[in-house]
């Protein structure tokens, strides 16, 4: 790699010295952020230059090579680090300026009970949403708290966390999450402007420099619309669509935060530090799903109902998501889905609880209570479904799908559907099961690995009665082929 500086739109500099590597880079270069070991320490501090999708590496990098790396090209603006595969700015026209040609959505549906309408693409009326004045905040209600598991406060507060990254110094960016909920997606594509209206209120109220959207790249509609609306008026910052890898792990926020900022290999970062001291590019950043900040933009506006957005998935006809009542149950959203017969419904993400109790209300409080995750979808599992059979594809998915970098989820995930592999072979090792999932729920870095466990344990409480069966050579579903007998 002879000539870096033309290749590079972000620098990462990994292991031992990579602090100080990057305390020298000046403020009009490409930003450089020191991260943790690769792994490969031979090889470190390695220089990771990318741009435009492609990266390039510098093994034992010194000053020189960061400073190479770092050194932006000319007439190249901070906002022009993009990708050109992933990221969806539309060429020829000004982000910042209102387009003619561009038109708002539908508002989300908000009626209890009711599932959300298709979004035809004909061009409509603006929506209240989209024609409304921005939304002033400084300071976010206190209740206020984040939804979904892409979102860096799940289920928490996060007004002080704000206070915090608004005190600190240096660039500050805001990250909407939309990836991998179809909730998000939909809340994206049905009503983008409700999106921006809280996010960049919250932008206003950390002093933030730049605003991202992210979505999973499978969501080209919620992509389109959300680049749509980000060009159709002045937010008072720049605002970039960024698509990320259609997988699930990718809505992990610092996940997230590595495809925005342009890396392929997805890891979950370790924490502390969290995004709120170093996110995005190494500076302070808040992540939130778009669900968060549609409701942050209602809660300033004087209508924050307490309502959940719900995607119901699996074995249904079609994805439905519906806006309930956190008073509602479960049940009321798999009613609206038209399910009427099944064997159990895993609540609350990939990872969520298994349950066959569906009267479960959709508060966070009451969801973890019955074990059952928050991220706001259920997936159905049909009358003919082994739960057994499905909480093995589901580790395995888990153990293929990981990101590799802490050994409690890699590892973990890997024995775990071995065990459950051993269960057909005659072996059910409830105690090693236990004893495994608790070390994976209490060490793994991030939600992924934490979350894995629930699955696998609400369904050996509910199921386990088919887990003793299996053991036994019998399916009581019917479905599973055990020693050649099905
Ligand atoms: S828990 Fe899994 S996905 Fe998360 S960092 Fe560890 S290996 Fe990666």
């Amino acid at each position: 790699m002879t000539d870096i500086s033309e290749r590079t739109t972000a620098v990462r500099v990994a292991g031992a010295g990579a602090a100080d590597l990057v305390a020298g880079v000046g403020s009009e270069d490409v930003p450089a952020v020191a991260v943790g070991s690769t792994g490969a320490r031979a090889l470190e501090p390695l220089v990771v230059a990318t741009r435009e999708g492609s990266s390039a590496f510098v093994a034992n990098a010194g000053a020189d090579a960061v400073a190479d790396a770092s050194r932006r090209p000319m007439g190249r603006s901070p906002t022009a680090r993009t990708r050109e595969s992933t990221t969806t700015r539309r060429p020829g026209r000004s982000r910042y300026r209102p387009s003619p040609s561009s038109t708002a959505s539908e508002p989300f549906s908000r009626a209890a009970g009711g599932r959300i309408p298709a979004i035809p693409t004909t061009t409509r009326a603006p929506s209240a949403s989209a024609t409304r004045t921005p939304t002033p905040c400084s300071t976010p209600p206190r209740t206020l708290r984040g939804r979904g598991w892409g979102d860096w406060c799940t289920d928490d507060p996060y007004a002080d966390l704000w206070a915090g990254v608004r005190d600190r110094d240096g660039p500050t960016s805001v990250v909407v999450n939309a990836h991998g909920n179809p909730g998000d997606a939909l809340l994206l594509e049905s009503d983008p402007y409700a999106v921006l209206d809280g996010a960049s209120a919250a932008a206003r109220a950390v002093g933030a420099d730049y605003l991202y959207l992210y979505a999973s790249e499978a969501d080209e509609t919620a992509l389109e619309r959300a680049r749509d609306a980000a060009e159709s008026r002045d937010y008072g910052l720049p605002v970039e669509v960024v698509s990320g890898p259609d997988v699930y792990r990718a809505a992990e926020p610092t996940m997230a935060i590595e495809s925005i900022e342009g890396n392929h290999r997805l890891e979950a970062r370790l924490r502390p530090p969290g995004p709120e001291d170093e996110g995005v590019y190494g500076n302070p950043t808040i992540v939130h799903t778009a669900r968060t900040y549609a409701h942050l933009a209602s809660a300033l506006h004087g209508d924050a109902p307490e309502t959940r957005v719900v995607s119901v998935t699996g074995d249904v006809e079609a994805t439905t998501t519906v806006e309930l009542a956190e008073s509602d149950t479960v049940a009321s959203a798999t009613d609206a889905a038209g399910v009427d017969d099944f064997t159990a419904a895993c609540v609350g993400g990939k990872f969520g609880g298994i349950t066959t109790d569906l009267d479960v209300g959709l508060a966070p409080e009451t969801l973890a209570e019955a074990d059952l995750g928050t991220e706001g979808t259920i997936e159905v599992l049909g009358s003919d479904r082994c739960p057994v059979a499905f909480v093995g594809q589901r580790t395995n998915v888990a153990a293929e799908t990981n990101c590799g970098r802490c050994v409690p989820c890699r590892e973990g995930t890997t024995q775990l559907t071995e065990k459950l592999r051993d269960v057909y072979d005659g072996t059910y090792d409830e105690g090693g099961m236990a004893e495994l999932m608790g070390v994976m729920e209490s060490t793994s870095i991030c939600a992924f690995g934490r979350d894995v466990p629930r699955t696998v344990r609400t369904a050996m409480r509910e199921f386990d009665d088919a887990f003793e069966a299996h053991a036994d050579g019998t399916c009581p579903s019917g479905t599973c082929a055990i020693g050649g007998t099905q």
